[in-house]
């Protein structure tokens, strides 16, 4: 069981609400700075941990400011993520930049900025020495394929389109150390949403393997294991939540029984976590805007799929809180909606929640990551705005909501551009 107590009363929502209308998520970041300590302190167990935030979690420059300030990188896949990581301070080797599928100007721009380059196939290092030359350090990221016997945990890594094969790791690492490439990392993300800790020490222990192996066979010298991100999160208050000391202590031994005992470089353990950084720590406030009886019951709000799209395209659960209902018997059963011409646009299906009525504030938790990042201006919705709830107490907006010029502002056509 995991708690889904607010750090913010109905009150306070109700002041912060005549200042900036709903829907809006509001971020805690008193919980991410204590959540960051804690991933801190329980990974350093392990050799050189650093972790580097998927910025596609919750790409807010205001966010990657407060993590950097806790020691963490940042972890880009676009050219847009990569700004971000540099407006907010977040240069060099601190940066990961894991993409696929990648265009030109994008490895130009990681090179200029000297972050870590995580290679997604093994053509792509002829393609990056021909657009941006080599850098110093070179990562590859490795799909394990189908496992031998087959791998409950991980599932099939063969399906999914990222990461080099074995035979390739082999073969690319030759290539670099050809080409007079010095410094090397290995990556790998082969889950989503994973609340099972042995999957974080598995997929560990096959890259430490393998590290071991292709140290010695082709070599050369790793200079850090880079174990991917995908630590989940209770979503639902029955699930129970992974604790960062337990996979420390798992791939702590996986390290020490694999690399540990070769005669090869320990490398540094890093990770690229996103969810788990900011996911829990994250809420989307809106008011009901509509009450609708027919075969059931409906609560329509003034946010929709737009702002939060996990429920409509993964079936995914998200909790919800009634402010001021907290302690109210749950005895009415709604599908909580927003207002896109899509039937999927659910908060919530078939959810017990107390008694609603127009006008009331429902708290949806769990937007932390995945949640705006994922908007899009379907039915010309708009984006919402961004909120952080700073330690003491007060509140900060760290992103405006969109405007209807906004939505039209790639548009030149008869005057549309600056709608007033
Ligand atoms: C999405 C992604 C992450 C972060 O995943 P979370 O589930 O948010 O931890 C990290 N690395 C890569 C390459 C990704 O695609």
């Amino acid at each position: 069981m995991v708690s889904k107590e607010l750090p913010f009363t109905k009150s306070q929502i109700e002041e912060v609400v005549k200042t900036y209308p709903t829907p809006f998520h509001i971020y805690d970041e008193k919980a991410i700075r204590d959540n960051a300590e804690d991933m801190k302190h329980s990974f350093s167990v392990v050799q050189g941990f650093k972790e580097f935030f998927a910025v596609k979690a919750l790409p807010n420059p205001y966010i990657l400011k407060i993590l950097a300030e806790h020691g963490f990188g940042a972890d880009c896949s676009s050219l847009p993520e990569l700004l971000l990581a540099e407006k907010a301070g977040i240069t060099g080797e601190n940066i990961m930049f894991s993409s696929n599928d990648t265009p030109a100007e994008e490895f130009k721009k990681a090179r200029e900025l000297g972050a870590i380059i995580n290679l997604d196939d093994i053509s792509h290092i002829e393609y990056l020495e021909k657009v941006a030359g080599l850098p110093d350090i070179v990562c590859f990221r490795y799909n394990p394929g189908p496992l031998k016997g087959g791998n409950e945990l991980i599932g099939k890594p063969e399906e999914a389109k990222y990461g080099f094969t074995r035979e390739q790791l082999f073969d690319g690492y030759v290539m670099l150390k050809q080409k007079g490439v010095k410094r090397f990392g290995l990556h790998t993300m082969v889950a989503s949403n994973e609340l099972n800790v042995d999957y974080f020490v598995e997929t560990a222990r096959i890259l430490f393997e393998v590290i071991v192996e292709i140290s010695q066979k082709v070599g050369i010298n790793f200079e850090f294991v880079n174990l991917g991100g995908g630590i989940g999160i209770p979503y639902r208050p029955e699930q129970e939540r992974i604790f960062f000391d337990d996979v420390a202590a798992g791939v702590k031994m996986a390290y020490d029984a694999t690399i540990g005992k070769a005669d090869i470089a320990q490398p540094n353990v890093y990770f690229e976590c996103g969810r788990v950084i900011t996911g829990p720590y994250g809420y989307l406030i809106t008011e009901v805007r509509h009450m609708k009886h027919i075969y059931k019951d409906y609560v329509g709000t003034d946010a929709c799929m737009a702002n939060l799209m996990r429920p409509g395209i993964y079936g995914a659960y998200h909790h919800i809180t009634v402010l001021g209902k907290e302690n109210a018997p749950h005895d009415f059963k709604y599908d909580v909606t927003g207002s896109l011409c899509e039937n999927n646009d659910k908060f919530a299906v078939d959810r017990m929640l107390p008694e609603i009525e127009r006008g009331d504030l429902l708290v949806i938790h769990d937007t932390g990551a995945h949640g705006f990042a994922m908007g899009f201006n379907y039915n010309g919705k708009l984006r919402s705005a961004e909120l952080l709830l700073r330690p003491d107490g007060s509140v900060k907006q760290i992103r405006r909501a969109e405007t209807i010029d906004d939505y039209f502002s790639t548009l030149d056509f008869d005057g549309l551009g600056s709608f007033k």
